[in-house]
């Protein structure tokens, strides 16, 4: 039995074809997916009941379990951990913010970049999630908040997406089909820490959708002691990908730049980071770090916070200051997995004392 969800679109219009079908069963099949979030072959009514019973006989379609959810009290933002993919258990969060409501999707099980900011890094590696466990995240959480629209996407959940790199295209494309999900591309962020090729390929891709880049140091040693994938694609190497990319796509980049007391969020550093910045069209997202559990890593006082992005600020740049949602629910990514696992229960409100 096949799950319907691994396919593209194409192949699904192959399989109809081989059903000896109209290819136009294939959008119906589709809109039923992706659109009407459905999963049981019975309900999908314009569907002769003929084909029902050929699909029945042969495809399956998947869906995510709900393990566990939290909500956050302070910014409405709620987690959940979910069983998707054979029972991979993964993150995924839906973040509201004014008209805003952004989810965050999981692109692997846990990660191997090993970040030191990071609670999805000191887990290690699993393995890489296919297009249905991807997607899944998105349907589970849409199913759950049906009068709410969904109105952007950031690959920023567990794992490095451009490590995952065919599966986190496949998404995209359904998020973005007409027929399917339909979203904006200009929607969607991937968010990587600089897998130098991928970039270049992903600018090729023309899919549409915008970039972020995880840089959270101006010089190659301090980021590389906070990220090893730095040894491999150093800073140089980055911000060229990142000019290509803008030249390519004609889109701005995203920089985020997560700052951490006493390592990265000296003055000086932040005047670095407008030299190496100088040129490049891209808005950098300042983000205080998340404390997590197991590490000596520290947030800097809100005066420091706000005095390295007034330096950013006179250098005319724009470089908002974003508080990690969902600070009293564990929502930097990794960490409801963990807590989830070592208590096998419920979230307590605070995650580093469960
Ligand atoms: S920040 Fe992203 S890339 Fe780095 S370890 Fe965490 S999940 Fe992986």
């Amino acid at each position: 039995m096949i799950n319907l969800k691994t396919l593209s679109k194409s192949e699904l219009v192959q399989y109809v074809i081989s059903w000896k079908q109209p290819t136009y069963r294939a959008s119906q099949i589709w809109a039923w997916m992706y659109q009407k979030n459905v999963t049981d072959v019975d309900l999908m009514t314009n569907l002769p009941t003929q084909l029902r019973q050929k699909l029945k006989s042969e495809v399956w379609i998947s869906q995510a379990n709900l393990k566990t959810q939290s909500e956050s009290k302070s910014d409405q933002s709620t987690k959940f951990l979910l069983e998707v993919a054979n029972s991979e258990s993964v993150e995924a969060v839906l973040m509201p913010d004014g008209n805003r409501n952004t989810i965050c999707l999981s692109s692997q099980v846990g990660c191997a970049m090993n970040c030191a900011f990071c609670a999805t890094g000191q887990m290690g590696f699993f393995r890489n999630l296919p297009v249905d466990g991807i997607i899944d995240q998105f349907l589970a959480i849409k199913k759950q908040f049906l009068t709410t629209q969904i109105t952007n996407v950031v690959f920023m959940g567990m794992g490095e997406p451009l490590a995952n790199y065919q599966q986190v295209v496949s998404a995209v494309r359904i998020l973005t089909d007409p027929d399917g999900i339909g979203m904006s591309p200009k929607r969607i962020t991937i968010s990587t820490v600089g897998l130098v090729p991928r970039i270049y390929q992903l600018a090729r891709e023309g899919l549409g959708c915008k970039l972020a880049l995880s840089l959270n140091g101006t010089n190659d040693k301090i980021r590389a002691k906070l990220m090893p994938i730095n040894h491999s694609y150093p800073i140089g190497q980055l911000l060229s990908a990142l000019r290509s990319w803008v030249e390519i796509t004609q889109t701005p980049a995203t920089i985020e730049y997560v700052l951490i007391k006493g390592i990265n969020d000296s003055l000086t550093e932040a005047e670095d980071l407008c030299r190496l910045l100088k040129g490049l069209r891209c808005k950098i997202n300042l983000i205080p770090f998340n404390p997590i559990s197991g590490s000596d890593l520290r947030r800097p006082e809100v005066s420091q916070i706000e005095e390295f992005r007034d330096i950013l600020t006179q250098h005319h740049r724009v470089a908002p200051i974003r508080y990690s949602k969902g600070r009293d629910i564990a929502a930097a990514c990794g960490q409801l997995r963990t807590v989830y696992e070592k208590t096998g229960k419920r979230l307590s409100p605070n995650p580093q004392k469960a």
